[in-house]
């Protein structure tokens, strides 16, 4: 066991890890030391290969097959250098007022998020992108929206040099998408930040304020900062941000459920479809940016966002129900599938959480209620409306009773995918939005911590990443995850000189 002394220890470099480096990092300049402890490989720029299992396997904690405890839903997060930014999309959207409403968390001030989120659109090059980047999958949503009456925006995205190879979700291999690995992460270590990648953080030690972690030798990436072998680090502040299913675990495994009830607790994880409409003629997918419009008509009557999308063709062919001639002949066929991506604006219950099995790994209890499942099955119906606009021949449709809707019964689509067609095992969600564990809120006995990411009771320790959100972000989440972020670290800021060496 080696003994390091850092002044400021950060667990996990993703969208609010990065930020909060990066925030913190001109103390260094005063002698401050910052490290960030990063479980994920930092990986060289050839080894992004855009190849999808290769990747998932690099980029992706446990490949990007994470699933909760009944198996109904699949979770995808990144375990790297920059986290789940590595593999995002990089759509940019600031919170609503009337989500912020909803959370209700005194302190918590919408011009202040505002005034934060602008900034790093900025910071991160959010930017709409010009027409001749929008490719038919796209111009096909926004226009069958537009023909139906459906409210449709075009996505503010976070890329600089796209060069449209459609592989966001593989990390970029041109380095355009502007996550925290190419922005903060980079921009912390130049101020003096040391960021130790290959390191697993497994608990902290609040009587001793030290954090015990792992630095591991891998056979891909940049070798890590410190030498392979194990850690006791003692720390003045500790900043726990390994995303919500992580963060909640590493402070479960540290004993700290005791005092914190809500803590795992109220996980929320936007319940997500991949929906599919087959045209007869090609339709461009795998060029351009994948995701550049969506429609939030939905939001506020039936609980659901309708976005853009492209996968690739694993984690399409696990996406549809069924096996046998009906998938075959849809794969078959995939240079000509339009996609929709569906997003079930899922309400913060205190049952769905994540809890620690006997080996200290996190499980995660999630269940997919009945308001959820109504919202997927209409969201199915409104998203075989918007391809038969489009003009597709046939789609898929999960809860449907067959396996594809044909372009000439669009008129019965609400008898033809039925509420009841939801059938646990035969419809694949997914979830790639994964928020709440260490709640924001008043008081230890509904919430993990304070409106500034202190953890109640505990001066020294903070929370910074998505687990922050009371409820869901009803919109995509990173660009709040980083606004939340630099509360954090003006909070940290702030009360750094009252802590002890
Ligand atoms: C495929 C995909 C597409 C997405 N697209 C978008 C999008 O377009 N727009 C949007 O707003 N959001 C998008 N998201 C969501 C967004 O990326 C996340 O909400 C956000 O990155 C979460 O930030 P975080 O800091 O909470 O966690 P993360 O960014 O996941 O970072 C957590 C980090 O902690 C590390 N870690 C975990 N455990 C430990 C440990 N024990 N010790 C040390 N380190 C640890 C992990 O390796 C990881 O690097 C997408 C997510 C995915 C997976």
């Amino acid at each position: 066991m080696r003994d390091k002394q850092v002044d400021i220890a950060i667990i996990g470099s993703g969208a609010g890890g990065g930020t909060v480096a990066k925030a913190l990092s001109p103390l260094c300049r005063d002698g401050v030391s910052v490290a960030v402890l990063e479980s994920g490989p930092r990986l060289k720029e050839e080894e992004y290969t855009g190849r999808e299992l290769e990747m998932a396997e690099r980029l992706y904690f446990d490949g990007g097959g994470v699933l909760t405890r009944d198996r109904s839903v699949t979770l995808a997060f990144g375990h790297a250098y920059g986290g789940s930014t590595v593999v995002y999309t990089g759509t940019s959207l600031p919170l609503r007022e009337s989500t912020l409403r909803k959370w209700n968390v005194r302190g918590l001030d919408f011009d202040d998020l505002q005034r934060r989120s602008r900034k790093y659109f900025a910071e991160n090059h959010v930017h709409l992108l010009p027409d001749e980047c929008i490719n038919d999958n796209n111009r096909l949503f926004a226009g069958a929206c537009r023909t139906l009456g459906y409210r449709v925006e075009q996505f503010p995205v976070n890329v600089d040099g796209c060069r449209g190879s459609g592989l966001c979700n593989l990390g970029c291999p041109n380095g355009a998408k502007m996550g925290t690995h190419r922005v903060q992460l980079p921009q912390a270590e130049r101020n003096g930040v040391t960021v130790v990648t290959n390191c697993a953080v497994d608990r902290i030690d609040p009587a001793a304020r030290t954090v015990r972690a792992t630095v591991r030798r891998e056979a891909i990436g940049h070798p890590p900062a410190w030498e392979p072998g194990e850690y006791r680090v003692r720390a003045r502040a500790v900043i726990v941000a390994a995303g919500a299913v992580n963060s909640p675990a590493i402070l479960l495994r540290s004993g700290l459920a005791g005092d914190l009830k809500a803590l795992g607790r109220y996980f929320t994880c936007h319940p997500a479809l991949i929906l599919v409409g087959q045209h007869d003629h090609p339709i461009t997918n795998f060029s351009g940016h994948p995701k550049s419009y969506y429609s939030d008509h939905f939001a506020e009557s039936e609980g659901f966002l309708l976005e853009t999308c492209m996968y690739f063709p694993f984690v399409t062919a696990k996406s549809l129900a069924g096996f046998g001639d009906e998938p075959r002949a849809l794969m078959s066929a995939m240079d000509r599938l339009q996609m929709i991506l569906v997003l079930a604006l899922d309400a913060a219950l205190p049952g769905n959480r994540v809890t620690v099995n006997g080996r200290g790994e996190p499980v995660v209890d999630y269940r997919l209620s009945e308001p959820v499942r109504a919202s997927l099955v209409k969201a199915m119906r409104a998203s075989a409306r918007i391809f038969f606009a489009s003009g597709a021949r046939r789609v898929h449709a999960p809860a449907g009773r067959t396996f594809f809707v044909e372009a000439g019964d669009s008129d019965r689509l609400d008898d033809l995918i039925p509420l009841e067609g939801f059938k646990a095992g035969k419809v694949s969600v997914s979830s790639a939005h994964l928020m709440g564990g260490c709640r924001m809120g008043d008081g230890p006995a509904a919430s993990v911590t304070d409106a500034w990411g202190g953890v109640h009771g505990v001066p020294w320790l903070f929370v910074a990443d998505a687990s922050l959100f009371p409820g869901s972000a009803e919109i995509n989440p990173y660009i709040t995850i980083m606004a939340l972020a630099d509360r954090v670290a003006e909070r940290v800021r702030g009360r750094l000189p009252e802590l002890p060496q």
